[in-house]
């Protein structure tokens, strides 16, 4: 890993401002609905650029689910993005840190949370409150990270699955704003954006639920504190 920004191109790059990245993902998103995708910046070229060091444009924590890799569901390329997953997008201080290092170190404009239709650690979050039972071993702290955005949406009335994966994205995106200063300085200064979104493994879409200093259509920019 390399905090070198060679990628000479990246200067003038609209998608290294905060509304340019999440521009430039939907409209990935939008290729790889359409079955379009372009498959950007995957040439023997781009690899070679590549060598010398990387200026992503978003940082994506995403789940680790096998059915959203994050490159092919935004058409991005080598050098793109700084993709961290767990399962159910869950932080922990190793997250925090590499969430850090992309805006920080690397400068990138765009912190985008990603959760998805049918998560498993969601499921098992929503399992565990309705039996009392806990799975075993490490497993048990997914459900211990996840449960409290289960709460959270049923005391605002939601009960279904898409209303939990919703809400586990709130929460997410408002802990990261809320656990550091040095990302929530940065909204502050209009430097970087936050959005949380849910993929839909049905089409492709991956719905915008949340966003801190964006202009996303249908989804109210969250104040700060
Ligand atoms: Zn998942």
């Amino acid at each position: 890993m390399t905090t070198e920004k060679t990628d000479q191109t990246a200067t003038s790059d609209p998608r290294h401002t905060p509304q340019g990245a999440f521009e430039a993902l939907r409209r990935g998103n939008s290729r790889f609905m359409a079955e379009e995708s372009a498959h950007p910046r995957q040439d023997g070229a781009r690899r070679e650029l590549m060598t010398t060091g990387q200026r992503p444009f978003a940082v994506v924590l995403a789940c680790s689910d096998s059915r959203v890799p994050v490159e092919i569901i935004f058409d991005q390329g080598l050098g793109d993005i700084f993709v961290i997953r767990t399962a159910g997008e869950i932080t922990d201080l190793s997250v925090l840190a590499s969430l850090e290092f992309a805006v920080v170190g690397l400068g990138v404009p765009l912190v985008v949370v990603l959760g998805h239709e049918n998560c498993g650690a969601v499921n098992a979050a929503q399992n565990a409150l309705e039996t009392g039972e806990l799975p075993s071993g490490f497993q048990r702290v997914l459900v211990e990270k996840v449960t409290p955005s289960l709460l959270a949406a049923r005391a605002e009335g939601g009960d279904t699955a898409e209303d939990f994966e919703r809400h586990h994205v709130v929460e997410i995106a408002a802990h990261i704003v809320d656990r550091s200063p040095q990302i929530l300085s940065r909204l502050r200064e209009g430097t970087v954006g936050v959005v949380g979104m849910r993929y839909r493994l049905s089409d492709g879409m991956t719905e915008p639920v949340v966003n801190y200093g964006l202009d996303v259509p249908g989804t109210p920019g969250q104040p700060l504190n």
